[in-house]
């Protein structure tokens, strides 16, 4: 697989990059830029190399169908979806100009990309104005193609879409013999995550920690750890799945009731490697004003009226237990409702505990997990944590493989 490093000098030539600039804006004022700023190494290196860049990325979504059924909607999702503070924002931290392009075709791109000169930055308007970038439309890419000399992939929040910008265009610049080439970030997150799923003898015991909320969303996740991890640590909402399918009163826990027989199956299979939790931090409410107690139970006591919020204190020593013994982790799915104070406990006790290991290959991915990790203050205590939710979870689901990132292989 090329990387951006790889590249020869690129006098002269155009090149697409797919960069994931779906950073929160909220009235014009862009909340958090990491991503832009996790996009700047690759920018960089191919200033460097004389690039003339074109950047391309999707910001939000828009849903084309609203067109005729919801007009103002529609024209909301499009004036959110505006590209145009990430360009000016990108300027600022390249310390440079960059021309927005305000279209995704016609005279204006097309223009701009044949009046860019050697190490210049072109910004395209938001590839999800059109209709055929989800569908990976091939007039779309084939259209999109024809602007580059070559094509680098940074997008990792977008790798397991194969649309019309991660996937159409460098599987058509490929095709003609055009360099295709992942870049920094794209790199980064395949070496963390491929050593998740392709594990050394070096790295076990291999434990790996899943919470969140909902059983549904995990089990080829799930299905993936268990036959690669020595111990799988479940927390969070899921753990009321496969306790309730044991045989425990789960209260109004969130259970899902058609994974119970998964459940079961996936527990007894597991022969010992799951492990659930013990107590739990029980309330007679979610909702904060609704609430009139917080209790910490054993799990065979959870009341008819309560549900499990958290994992108790024993299960926090028990898990803890299990992640100082590891030499690598692979954490997914907070243990716990983190948002509400009385509830982050065992998301902070996984987060303490892993902080503990110096000596573990530490890795977090899942949208909610790393957003905790965040906010915890926690991040640089891991060895990585994944700036794609959904795309990490995908990436240990498929044993490494990713459509955007597949291509460029
Ligand atoms: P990720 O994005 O890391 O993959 P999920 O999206 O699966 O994680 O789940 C995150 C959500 O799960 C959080 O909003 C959290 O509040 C919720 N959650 C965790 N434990 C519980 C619980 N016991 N009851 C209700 N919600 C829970
Ligand atoms: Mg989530």
């Amino acid at each position: 697989m090329l990387t951006v490093k790889d590249l020869p000098n690129l006098s002269g030539k155009k090149v697409i990059v797919r960069v994931d600039f779906n950073v929160p804006i909220k009235d014009g004022v862009i909340r958090d830029d990491n991503r832009i700023v996790a996009a700047l190494p690759t920018i960089k290196e191919l200033l460097s190399k004389n690039a003339r860049v074109i950047l391309m990325s999707h910001l939000g979504k828009v849903k084309h169908k609203l067109k005729d059924e919801d007009p103002a909607k529609f024209e909301k999702q499009i004036r959110d979806g505006n590209l145009a503070p990430v360009a000016a924002r990108l300027s600022e931290l390249l310390n440079k100009s960059v021309k927005f392009v305000n279209v995704t075709r016609g005279a204006e791109l097309e223009g701009t990309v044949a009046a860019l000169a050697d190490g210049e930055v072109a910004l395209i308007q938001n590839t999800r104005y059109e209709k055929g970038e989800e569908k990976n439309d091939a007039e779309l890419s084939a259209y999109w193609a024809q602007f580059g000399d070559a094509f680098v992939m940074d997008a990792f929040g977008s790798a397991h879409r194969a649309h019309a910008s991660t996937y159409g265009i460098p599987a058509i610049l490929k095709e003609a013999g055009k360099p295709v080439a992942v870049g920094y970030l794209v790199e980064k997150e395949v070496a963390n995550l491929t050593r998740c799923v392709t594990v050394a003898a070096e790295d076990r015991p291999y434990v790996a920690i899943l919470g969140g909320l909902k059983v549904s969303d995990k089990i080829k996740v799930i299905e993936s750890l268990l036959n690669k991890c020595d111990k799988i640590l479940i927390g969070g909402a899921m753990a009321f799945t496969f306790l309730k399918a044991l045989g425990y009163k789960t209260g109004t826990s969130p259970v899902e009731d058609d994974q119970l027989d998964y459940a079961k199956n996936c527990f007894l299979k597991a022969n010992g490697k799951i492990v659930l939790p013990c107590d739990t931090v029980i309330s007679d409410a979610f909702d904060p004003a609704e609430r009139t107690t917080i209790q910490t139970v054993k799990i065979a006591d959870i009341g008819d009226a309560f549900e499990g919020l958290d994992v108790g204190p024993e299960t926090r020593k028990l898990f803890a237990d299990e992640i100082a013994k590891a030499k690598m982790i692979f954490w997914n799915g907070p243990m716990g409702v983190f948002e509400q104070e009385e509830f982050q406990k065992g998301t902070l006790a996984v987060c303490e505990a892993i902080a503990a290991n110096s000596k573990a290959f530490t890795v977090c991915g899942g949208g909610d997990s790393a957003a905790a990790v965040k906010q915890f203050g926690y991040k640089d205590k891991f060895s990585h944590v994944s700036t794609g939710g959904g795309a990490s979870l995908e990436m240990i689901e498929n044993d490494g493989h990713l459509p955007g990132i597949d291509v460029i292989r």
